[in-house]
C-alpha cells in the first residue's frame, strides 16, 4: 500500500485518546512509508493525523471542497492540497488515489465517507480495504447494530466481514496489508472490471 486515506472528525471528540490514536496512526504511517490522503482540513483529528505524519516526515495530500476550505480552515502546511468543486469530487478523488481507508472516531461525515467506500468494495467496484480504528470501542454500539443488520439478513456475512476493525493502528495497519476482497461481490463480478 503506498497511500492510504482517513477519514476522520472534524472535531477531537472529548477523550484525549482520540487525538493520541490519530497521532499515532499519523506516526506509524510516515514510518511505514505511507502517504496520507484525507479531508485537508486543519481542524479536530483530521488536524492531528495530519500534522503527525508531516512532523513524522510523511507524505500527505489534502481534498477539499472551496466551500469548505474557511469552514474546516485547510491545512496549509500539507504536501499537496487539492480544492475540488464538491464533496462529491471530493469522495472520489480521495478514493481513487488510496489503496486502502480507515476511519478513526468522528461524526455523520466520517461514518458517511467509510460507509461509502465499504458499499463500493460489496458491489466489488473496487477491492481496498475498508477499516475502523475502534478507539476505546467507540464504534461497538455502530458494530453491534451492523449484525444485527446482517441477522436481519440485509448484509450477508461476508460483506460484513469486509470491514476491518483493530483497536490500534499497528494492527490496523497489518490487518489492512494482509486483505484480500472475497470473490463474492454483490452484483459485479470481478471478471467485468
Ligand atoms: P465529521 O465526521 O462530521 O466531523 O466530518 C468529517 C469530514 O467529513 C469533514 O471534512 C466533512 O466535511 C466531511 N463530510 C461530511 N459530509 C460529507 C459528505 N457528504 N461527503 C464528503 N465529505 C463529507
Amino acid at each position: 500500500m503506498e497511500r492510504i486515506c482517513v477519514f476522520s472528525g472534524s472535531s477531537a471528540g472529548v477523550a484525549p485518546a482520540y487525538d493520541r490514536a490519530a497521532r499515532t496512526l499519523g506516526e506509524q504511517l510516515a514510518r511505514s512509508g505511507i502517504d496520507l490522503v484525507y479531508g485537508g482540513a486543519s481542524v479536530g483529528l483530521m488536524g492531528a493525523v495530519a500534522d503527525a505524519v508531516l512532523e513524522a516526515g510523511g507524505q500527505v495530500t489534502g481534498v477539499i471542497p472551496q466551500a469548505l476550505v474557511d469552514k474546516e480552515v485547510a491545512h496549509l502546511g500539507l504536501t499537496g492540497l487539492r480544492i475540488v468543486n464538491s464533496m462529491h469530487e471530493r469522495k472520489a478523488l480521495m478514493a481513487n488515489l488510496s489503496d486502502g481507508f480507515i476511519a478513526l472516531p468522528g461524526g455523520i461525515g466520517t461514518l458517511e465517507e467509510i460507509f461509502e467506500v465499504w458499499t463500493w468494495a460489496q458491489l466489488g467496484s473496487h477491492t481496498k480495504p475498508c477499516a475502523l480504528l475502534n478507539v476505546l470501542g467507540f464504534y461497538d454500539g455502530m458494530l453491534a447494530f451492523l449484525d444485527h443488520v446482517a441477522g436481519q439478513g440485509f448484509l450477508k456475512p461476508v460483506h460484513r466481514d469486509m470491514l476491518l476493525v483493530e483497536e490500534y493502528p499497528a494492527a490496523i495497519l497489518r490487518a489492512m496489508q494482509r486483505y484480500r476482497a472475497p470473490i463474492d461481490a454483490k452484483w459485479i463480478k470481478r471478471a467485468e472490471h
